[in-house]
């Protein structure tokens, strides 16, 4: 079971709920949390832990051989991100821009443009008990958020496979790196906050997961603030509200200290327990 846990803006708390739901499951049985938000990633606070595992993620990018180039300009016609252009009788290549989508690399006729490998972040792995802990890091000033999400994926399949129940901290939003962090979840929990801007992202967020087909629900968060409209929406469009949670001074100060919400608010140990019984059923009974 794969559940990605995702929002259309940030500062939901999204973070708040993968983590504790991660560590409640993790008290009997093994839990991957892996955390996807990899241009701000901070599921680690709440896991105070030497990495058992650290690496260096790279991604590929074309190198310019200006021997064997004629300027013929079919790389710089052929990107569709701008990444490479022709300035006078140079190639440039902008490795931040770059998709490592290889088109230049395999139609340069002179085979002038080898893909070579480029740092863009870490990966990184931590266990406590029965949790393992997964979390992909870009660097600083690296724009590429994909090829980071993709990689901390991988990693985690290969080493638990499907026999674990894997949650996806995804990032916020809904472009390319949520699509990427989301697309093989069996279910996804659209954090949201009962305002204003808490609706207007929802629906963009919604209408991202019934494009990619996937069955969905939603966690309400700070419930008792703004006003009810995110629960009228959800009524009108037949979505699962899976839980509400009440927006509490405790709950922001225990977050701000790295404290694990459930630990020291037992009530919050029904919510979680619903929330995942409501996930697997959805799952197995093919709800969407
Ligand atoms: S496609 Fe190859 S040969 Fe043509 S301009 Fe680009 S690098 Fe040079
Ligand atoms: S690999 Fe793709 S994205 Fe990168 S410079 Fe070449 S064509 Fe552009």
């Amino acid at each position: 079971m794969k559940i990605a846990i995702a929002s259309g803006k940030g500062g939901t708390g999204k973070t708040t709920l993968s983590t504790n739901l991660a560590a409640f499951l993790a008290e009997r049985e093994e839990v991957v949390l892996v955390d996807l938000d990899v241009e701000e990633p901070n599921s680690a606070i709440f896991f105070n832990r030497s990495p058992e595992h650290d690496e260096i993620i790279y991604k590929q990018i074309p190198r310019w051989e200006e021997s064997k180039c004629t300027l013929c300009g079919i790389c710089s016609k052929v990107c569709n991100f701008h990444a490479i252009i022709q300035l006078g009788p140079s190639i440039v290549v902008f490795p931040e821009l770059c998709h490592s989508c290889y088109a230049c690399s395999e139609l340069c006729p002179e085979g002038a443009l080898p893909m070579v490998p480029k740092r863009t972040g870490r990966l990184a792995e931590f266990q406590t008990g029965n949790l393992h802990f997964v979390e992909g890091r870009l660097d600083i000033g690296e724009e590429q958020a994909v090829p980071a999400i993709a990689k901390a994926k991988k990693y985690a399949s290969q080493k638990f496979g499907g026999a674990v129940t894997t949650i996806y901290d995804s990032p916020p939003g809904t472009s390319c790196p949520v699509i990427e962090a989301v697309k093989d979840a069996d279910f996804v929990i659209l954090v949201t906050e009962p305002t204003p801007f808490g609706l207007h992202d929802l629906k963009l967020a919604v209408e991202t997961v019934r494009t990619l087909g996937m069955p969905f629900g939603v966690v309400i968060n700070r419930h008792g603030i703004g006003n009810d409209d995110v629960e009228a929406y959800c009524r009108d469009e037949e979505i699962p509200v899976l839980a509400k949670i009440p927006n509490s001074r405790q709950v922001a100060e225990l977050y701000s200290s790295g404290k694990l919400i459930y630990k020291e608010i037992p009530e919050l140990r029904n919510t979680l327990q619903e929330i995942a019984d409501t996930c697997f059923a959805a799952v197995k009974g093919g709800v969407r």
